[in-house]
């Protein structure tokens, strides 16, 4: 299939007029409707949030939450911003880079929320170290967390060193981005699965038959109410297993556990899908360097 690189073709290919689409995203193509992003991203920080008496003070009076996601054609900062506004906070949209002023603008504007990657709330939490300020006397008490695999012991540093409580969120380009699914901070144990958005499935991999609940296998998402672009039975090529077990917090969303890998060989770094091939494509574009395959001599 030849990729589509332009609205008008992209739009007629999916029975729409180029100029009803609201947005363009890379990957996640056309956005016909917006706010199916923007409500999914409002139910993760509602999951997320829990009852600390800050983050309620930050609805009801529109105090700062603050998102070091990147914006641009990527679904993830806009789709944070967008969530974050219509919940009620007032959003710091600063993205990535600049830490030690993240740190600065974390103690004036008193963020309560703090979205970004795991990897990158660490290195926020030793700029801040190395500055003398201590995180964990902030207002800041939710980390909204995602785009990269991450561990249990992460999340324990994290809450540790910022004084906060972190939840795991997921999502993907191609389905809306961000606000597939969130843990909530209840068990922070799985993540609720918005079901009645998507329908998720865990097949195998290899028969592409589906798992009953509990088994590992490829996470399958149907979309079931996005418009301009939707995806029947998407493999994720993520390996992970759901979970019809009741949750303490009330929600009968059913959760999908964490990503344990892929059935690929793909890696995420900072939320951008990488291939090796990719890497390999580079490299060998500069002199000196070229693609070794097996039987090359070294
Ligand atoms: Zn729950």
């Amino acid at each position: 299939m030849r990729a589509i690189h332009d609205s008008e073709t992209a739009a007629r290919v999916l029975g729409i007029r180029a100029h009803q689409a609201r947005r363009l995203h890379h990957i996640g193509g056309l956005c016909f409707d917006c706010r199916l992003l923007s409500r999914a991203v409002q139910r993760l920080y509602h999951a997320g949030r829990g009852r600390f008496p800050a983050l309620d003070r930050a609805r009801r009076h529109g105090r700062a939450g603050r998102n070091g996601i990147d914006r641009g054609l990527f679904t993830g900062g806009l789709g944070f911003h967008t969530g974050a506004e219509r919940l009620g906070c007032t959003v710091v949209p600063i993205s990535g880079g600049a830490t030690e002023r993240q740190v600065t603008l974390l103690n004036d504007f008193g963020a309560q929320i703090l979205c970004c990657t795991p990897s990158y709330a660490l290195n926020i939490a030793e700029i801040a170290e190395q500055m003398g300020a201590d995180l964990r006397r902030l207002p800041v008490r939710c980390g909204v967390f995602g785009a990269e695999p991450w561990s249990d012991a992460m999340r324990r540093d994290l809450e540790m060193r910022l004084g906060l409580k972190a939840v795991d969120i997921y999502g993907l380009s191609e389905i809306i981005g961000p606000g597939v699914a969130c843990e909530c901070h209840v068990e922070q144990h799985g993540l609720h699965g918005w079901e009645d958005h998507f329908l998720f499935e865990v097949i195998d991999p290899h028969s592409l038959q589906p798992l009953p609940a509990g088994e590992a296998g490829e996470l399958v998402i149907t979309t079931l109410t996005k418009q301009a672009m939707p995806m029947i039975r998407y493999r994720t090529r993520d390996i992970t297993r759901l979970s019809d077990e009741p949750c303490a917090c009330g929600r009968t969303h059913r959760r999908i556990m964490r990503i344990t890998g892929r059935d690929d060989d793909m890696v995420i770094v900072r939320g951008v899908n990488v291939y090796p091939l990719q890497v390999e494509a580079v490299l060998v574009g500069f002199p000196g360097i070229r693609s070794r395959d097996r039987g090359d001599d070294p």
